[in-house]
């Protein structure tokens, strides 16, 4: 490209002006930063973007043939809105998806993902979107449990465990994030420091969930449904490598209430 990085910016900024001005252009607009972008050093390579639009709509093909389709009275109910039973946290992690693993269905589950499926303390400063997705569910969706879900071999939970002891990070948003559970690491770090780190990130797996819970009584009108007992709290752990699922109730033990 000839131009340089002046004109490439130039351009840019005309093309972010153009977004503003017309949503219509945005076909237009995105072909442009494409081929900007395939100027610049062939980034943008038709052959490797097309897949992943085929496979989303290929997927889409499926899930509509398959399910929206062959269901239309489930649909047609979900069309005026929704009363799922449960409010599932769970990991980001591709492997663990609550609607593959639990086989929840369209309406079933209300669902937050985020790094290692972890519950924060109410704080209406700091976490927000966590704390809307719990106001939402439990005041106006009124789901009766709440499942907090573990899971092996997490990123998130292994991040927690080598977070260095003199408080210097090396990322933006993780090492912050999972701090959430430091006092689970505390706890297994003194419990069960002769076990090796994997064995360790294990507990900690589950230990991560029983602070979830316990940040959960930390939301008012959490508290005030469990003392109502018209919501439940429940923790649970996937293992994907043994395919096993561990689920037990609120009561911080870890002792597991039901295995399957
Ligand atoms: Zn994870």
């Amino acid at each position: 490209m000839g131009g340089g990085e002046s004109s490439y910016e130039e351009a840019i900024a005309g093309l972010s002006k153009l977004l503003r001005n017309n949503h219509e252009l945005l076909g237009v607009a995105a072909s442009k930063i494409n081929q900007l972008t395939a100027e610049l050093g062939g980034a943008v390579d038709e052959d490797t973007s097309e897949p992943a639009a085929e496979r989303i709509r290929a997927g889409f093909a499926l899930f509509k043939k398959e399910k929206y389709e062959k269901n239309p009275e489930l649909f047609g109910q979900l069309a005026k809105g929704q009363s799922p039973k449960f409010m599932v946290f769970a990991c980001c992690d591709s492997r663990v998806c609550p609607s593959h693993v639990l086989d929840f269905q369209p309406g079933e589950a209300f669902m937050i993902r985020n790094i290692a499926n972890m519950v924060p303390p109410f704080d209406p400063a700091k976490y927000s979107g966590v704390g809307a997705a719990i106001e939402y569910a439990v005041l106006h969706l009124k789901v009766e449990n709440i499942l907090v879900m573990g899971h092996s071999c997490c990123g998130g939970i292994r991040g927690l465990m080598s977070l260095r002891e003199d408080g210097v990070t090396k990322s933006a948003f993780i090492e912050d994030w999972v701090k959430i559970g430091l006092n689970a690491k505390t706890k297994v770090k003194s419990e069960c420091n002769d076990l090796d780190l994997d064995a360790q990130c294990n507990m900690l797996e589950k230990e991560v969930v029983n602070v979830s819970l316990g940040n959960l009584l930390t939301y008012p009108f959490v508290r005030e449904a469990v003392a109502k007992k018209t919501l439940s709290l429940k923790g649970g752990h996937y293992d994907f490598v043994n395919g096993s699922f561990e689920l037990w109730n609120l009561d911080f033990n870890l002792t597991p209430s039901l295995k399957v």
